[in-house]
């Protein structure tokens, strides 16, 4: 290996972390029950049909999908009223931000910019491809400076990443403030591209009130990425998709490896999409729930960020035990939530939402642990 040159992008790299698993915790504490608040998936876990759906396929897996997962596509394209020659599909939305800035950004030339804190998965995947990363702050109360992002951009950006509702902060800007910043965009930086990242949008009260995608507005500068790891359920089948302008879209299919959405996850995300019984259940059990959340963790005095999303930020009371401590408390009880000190706030935590008995024992378990850190 002494011998094998890495570039020097990646001897510097910092690696995406993810949530802790389950069965990392069940060992390491000896817990027979673990219950994972940590990643924004599903509460409710697969969509029924989508389970009947990988069953029924099963035997399928020898089979190569059918190239472009055309079926997908389709469907995903009526589920949004657009021209599919929009949709692109991959291996998570992941593989759609990192094929875009693959495709726009020259190495060594080009830069992206998004907030700090944003999902690491931007300067992560940019610092891979060579790209510099401009990073502007989050405001205090973690709303959105889009001016100041904007400052950040010259002629030389070639992606400006917003994530809306946001992660890890759940903030939501109105729909208008996006569309302006396409609009403010467009002029200052013709070549660049606005990527509108709406993983957990279908959490927002009103859809359309918050989404340009949804409202129907697309201005030609943006692309949006989805997922069907969030409110359908299937983060571990790994199926994500962009909307982008049909030419760019062109490119990604050029780009994207071959296979990377295989058979089974294709079917499993054509039946999420016909779920729809399991699909309500979810926005319902994702609001309630975070109400019951923020009601519950205001209640013992923490500081709890309104969200749109299926998870919720918040910090401790002030002379208690740090947030760090909290996290490895609420893990020996069986509980992984996120520390949040890859985003750079380790004063924070961030809870996703859990079904109605993981919520309750998440609550319990709180109240238990800063009653004897008072
Ligand atoms: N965007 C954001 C903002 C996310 O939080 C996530 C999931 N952590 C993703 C994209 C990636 O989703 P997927 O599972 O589709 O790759």
């Amino acid at each position: 290996m002494s011998q094998i040159s890495v570039r020097q992008e990646i001897l510097a790299l910092k690696a995406y972390v993810p949530g802790l698993s389950i069965a990392e915790i069940q060992q390491k504490y000896n817990l027979a029950q673990v219950i994972k608040m940590a990643s924004n998936e599903n509460p409710l876990g697969m969509p029924p049909l989508a389970r009947e759906a990988v069953q029924r396929h099963a035997d399928m897996g020898f089979r190569y999908p059918q190239g472009g997962n055309p079926r997908l596509v389709e469907a995903l394209a009526k589920r949004h009223g657009l021209d599919p020659r929009r949709v692109v599909v991959g291996n998570g939305s992941d593989e759609i931000i990192d094929l875009l800035i693959r495709i726009l950004a020259e190495p060594g030339v080009h830069n992206l910019v998004c907030f700090e804190p944003c999902f690491s998965i931007y300067p992560i995947q940019g610092r891979i491809s060579g790209v510099e990363v401009r990073r502007h702050p989050l405001n205090a109360d973690f709303s959105f400076d889009f001016d100041g992002l904007l400052s950040k951009v010259d002629a030389n950006t070639r992606l400006v990443f917003i994530t809306t509702p946001d992660n890890p902060t759940g903030y939501c800007p109105p729909r208008d403030e996006v569309a302006q910043l396409a609009a403010k965009l467009a002029q200052i930086a013709p070549a660049c591209l606005l990527v509108i990242d709406e993983a957990y949008m279908d959490f927002a009260e009103s859809e359309p009130d918050s989404s340009l995608l949804a409202s129907g507005e697309l201005p030609e500068n943006t692309a949006f990425m989805r997922t069907f790891s969030k409110s359908f359920g299937l983060a571990g089948m790994r199926v994500g998709y962009g909307i982008l302008p049909p030419s760019l879209a062109d490119y990604c299919w050029r780009a994207r490896l071959p296979f990377s959405v295989n058979i089974l996850a294709e079917e499993a995300a054509l039946a999420a999409l016909e779920d729809t019984t399991f699909y309500s259940f979810t926005m319902q059990t994702v609001r309630q729930g975070r109400n019951a959340l923020t009601v519950g963790l205001t209640a013992l005095g923490c500081n709890v960020w309104p969200s749109a999303a299926n998870f919720i930020l918040f910090s401790l009371p002030e002379n208690t035990l740090s947030a760090h401590d909290c996290f490895e408390t609420l893990l020996r009880k069986g509980i992984i939530i996120r520390p949040l000190n890859s985003y750079n706030l380790p004063g924070h935590l961030r809870v996703s939402i859990g079904n109605e008995a993981e919520n309750r024992t998440f609550l319990l378990a709180m109240d238990e642990i800063l009653l004897q850190n008072r």
